[in-house]
């Protein structure tokens, strides 16, 4: 069964979310375990040209072409 993802069903919530998710893009570099979640201005920025490069390995970070809510 295929999970959808999304706004619950009920809207009866006793109390309001304080923040609504935010959609990350997930950037990746030479490190095996490190990933980095830009968030949408960030993701537009480096859409631009800006360059990011990981602390670690120093390669500039790539687009992984993944997305998550956060
Ligand atoms: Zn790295």
């Amino acid at each position: 069964m295929q999970q959808i993802f999304g706004l619950p069903a009920r809207r009866c919530h006793p109390y309001p979310v304080k923040r609504p998710p935010r959609l990350q893009h997930i950037y990746t570099c030479q490190c095996p375990e490190w990933e980095f979640a830009f968030s949408s201005r960030r993701h537009a920025l480096a859409g631009q040209g800006y360059r990011y490069q990981c602390p670690e390995c120093r390669t500039v970070l790539d687009y992984s072409g993944r997305q998550r809510l956060e």
